[in-house]
């Protein structure tokens, strides 16, 4: 694998809920692993909204096995978990691979039939090559306030013009 390949998505969507369930039978994803802050919810909702809980309850009634992985801290994952009651990982430090493989242990489902998804390039897309499963991005929901990640996002760019030569999107 070329280094920038660890920089391009899999797959991208505007948004988790755009994602329909089939997708994952289709790509033989059994296990998604989901990012929160940005990716499920904004920063300031402690628990994921209507459509979120809905999207995630559907796919695991399609036979996708779900946990969250978030590098904030315990507090913020354990109560957004509340009304999910999923297999988490707080504080995991992506894109250092320590706590997909401690998730991974416990779910037992092979690299290739897992993915990660989440809203940066250089902390979910990244981790995720590094582990070896799918990177799945999505546009991060709401950007008001945070300068540090408007800036990440104008680096993403030139990785996101490489998905989409890849994937014939111009
Ligand atoms: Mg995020």
């Amino acid at each position: 694998m070329k280094l920038k390949d660890y920089f391009i998505p899999d797959h991208y969507f505007p948004s988790v809920v755009r994602i329909k369930p089939e997708f994952f039978a289709e790509n033989n994803i059994k296990c998604l692993i989901c990012d929160i802050d940005n990716t499920l919810a904004t920063y300031k909702e402690a628990l994921p909204q209507k459509d979120v809980k809905d999207w995630l309850d559907t796919v695991e009634a399609s036979g996708v096995r779900i946990a969250l992985i978030s590098n904030n801290r315990e507090k913020r994952v354990y109560t957004f978990n509340s009304v999910l009651g999923y297999l988490y990982v707080s504080n995991a430090g992506k894109p250092f691979t320590g706590g997909m493989k401690k998730l991974m242990k416990q779910t037992r489902i092979s690299p290739e039939q897992t993915a990660l998804i989440g809203d940066q390039i250089f902390t979910d897309v990244l981790c995720a090559k590094r582990t070896g499963v799918r990177s799945i991005l999505v546009r991060s929901i709401d950007m008001t306030g945070r300068p540090f990640l408007r800036m990440k996002k104008h680096f993403e760019r030139y990785f996101m013009d490489q998905y989409y030569r890849k994937n014939n999107i111009y």
